[in-house]
């Protein structure tokens, strides 16, 4: 049988319909669980006030990131409303997990299934809101949008949710603190799985 690479660390990919929370649970899970690393994105479009080159982002122009897309070096990409790039490098996820860190990847639905694609290792968990009228009022609370923008998010959303089978976990984001909980039981019990913990059982025997 293969044996996996015990030593390396596992990839939680996060996500779930706009207006679920990710943001704000995966923020509450990393202020908890400083071992954790957040996978960071690249873009091409310019640094906001308050953000951090490799923290926010990696910043780069667009043809460093066309070359990273030519080159195979992102799992997901994709050209926003702006015209500008954002994607998910391969190099820094891989470089964590190969250095034993768990990763956190907090992505939108479509991205989060081509990074399941291509690592199919990735435990992808479905965060969802506790009911329809709780997402929309998230939607409009949130102030980004227009009500345009939001009744389409919604319509998205609803359609988001029929797609929780192709997930491995499901956690309902009502109580914050009850969906990092829950998120963080997921985390412990996928590193009790015997695939990892069959060298230390072992090991007692040498
Ligand atoms: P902002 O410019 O406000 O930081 O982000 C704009 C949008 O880009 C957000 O909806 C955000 O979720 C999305 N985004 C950020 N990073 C990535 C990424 O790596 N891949 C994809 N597909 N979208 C991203």
């Amino acid at each position: 049988m293969m044996q996996t690479n015990n030593k390396k660390g596992l990839l939680f990919i996060i996500s779930g319909p706009s207006g679920c929370g990710k943001g704000t649970v995966c923020n509450e899970l990393l202020a908890r669980n400083k071992e954790l690393k957040l996978s960071i994105s690249a873009t091409t479009r310019d640094m906001r006030a308050g953000e951090q080159e490799g923290v926010t982002y990696f910043y780069i122009t667009k043809e460093e990131f066309e070359k990273l897309i030519e080159e195979n070096q992102l799992f997901e990409y994709n050209c926003g409303y702006s015209g500008k790039y954002y994607g998910t490098p391969k190099k820094y996820v891989f470089d964590n997990l190969d250095a034993g860190k768990d990763v956190i990847l907090e992505i939108e639905m479509n991205g989060a299934a081509k990074v399941k694609e291509q690592y199919p290792d990735g435990i992808l968990i479905f965060l969802a809101p506790p009911s329809l009228e709780e997402l929309h009022s998230r939607l409009v609370g949130r102030g980004r949008e227009s009500a345009e923008l939001i009744a389409e998010r919604f319509n998205e959303a609803k359609a988001e949710l029929q797609r929780v089978d192709s997930y491995d976990y499901a956690v309902v984001n009502d109580n914050l603190i009850e969906a990092v909980e829950d998120i963080e039981a997921i985390i412990r019990a996928e590193k009790l799985k015997v695939k990892i913990m069959s060298h230390k059982v072992k090991d007692l025997i040498k």
